[in-house]
């Protein structure tokens, strides 16, 4: 999500219905520069498809999207799960926010249909930004007892937080430009086995390594797979 002039998203804010009392009710440091944050609100009457995603107002000018990790069965709290890279003005407000802080939420948007039911394996790549994501399908794989595998690019203070969050099937590799590499991303263990030759894939984070690792999915078997790059280095609000 772009920046735009302040009177736009006035403008936005004024016209657009937005969830009334969501407050800041807990938030989790998993990490040095991983948070889980709360927020209790009525989000009784919304969607939540996996992958939907808030674009939340994060300064006067600027507006960033976060992944719905996941929602309770009364659908008054979610989660939202948010990198702390410390270099941008959605990585400020979410670190800066406190619990009781009052949060303006426009109803949440999926604009990628990111689980396809007649997959029958799933293998999810992503790094920080894509563990709400994960999170989010987790549920869903449990209950369908379909094979699934998470693969994680992650700096070396988040390696134990998919263990956290329950994440299991993960492998974690360390967040070192390995992506960056096609011919390394060929030799991963994945490509190696008959198992996951018809895996669905879904790649998330970082827009290179997505770019990298689904050019090698490409040459190297008939997979399906959604992408959906959600940062690109030295580029404001993608
Ligand atoms: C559909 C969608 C869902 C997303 N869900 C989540 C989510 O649940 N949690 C989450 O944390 N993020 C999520 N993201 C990613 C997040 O919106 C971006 O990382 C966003 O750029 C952060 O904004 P910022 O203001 O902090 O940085 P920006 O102002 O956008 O960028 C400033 C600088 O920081 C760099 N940068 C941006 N993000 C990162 C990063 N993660 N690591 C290192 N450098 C970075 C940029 O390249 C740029 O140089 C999602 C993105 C999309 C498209």
């Amino acid at each position: 999500m772009p920046s735009a002039p302040k009177w736009f998203f006035d403008t936005l804010d004024f016209f657009v219905s937005q969830i009334p009392q969501v407050e800041v009710s807990k938030i989790e440091s998993l990490s040095p520069s991983v948070k889980r944050i709360s927020l209790q609100g009525y989000f009784e009457k919304l969607q939540f498809s996996v992958g939907a995603f808030f674009d939340i107002r994060v300064s006067d000018t600027d507006a960033r999207r976060y992944t719905v990790a996941e929602i309770n069965t009364e659908k008054d709290n979610l989660k939202l799960i948010a990198h702390i890279h410390g270099n941008g003005c959605g990585s400020d407000f979410m670190d800066n926010l406190k619990i009781g802080d009052k949060i303006t939420l426009n109803k949440p948007r999926t604009e990628q249909k990111y689980y396809d039911k007649s997959a029958e394996k799933i293998v999810f790549f992503g790094d920080e930004t894509s563990l709400a994501l994960a999170c989010s399908f987790l549920p869903i794989m449990q209950e369908q007892n379909k094979p699934y595998q998470f693969i994680l690019e992650l700096d070396e203070e988040n390696k134990h937080v998919p263990g956290l969050l329950g994440l299991k099937n993960s492998i974690v590799f360390p967040k070192t430009g390995l992506f960056l590499n096609p011919d390394w991303i060929k030799d991963l263990t994945i490509f190696k086995t008959e198992d996951w030759s018809d895996a669905y894939y879904v790649l998330t984070g970082n827009v290179k390594s997505v770019q990298n690792f689904r050019k090698v999915i490409k040459k190297q078997s008939n997979a399906r797979v959604k992408h959906h790059g959600y940062w690109l280095q030295g580029k404001k609000g993608l």
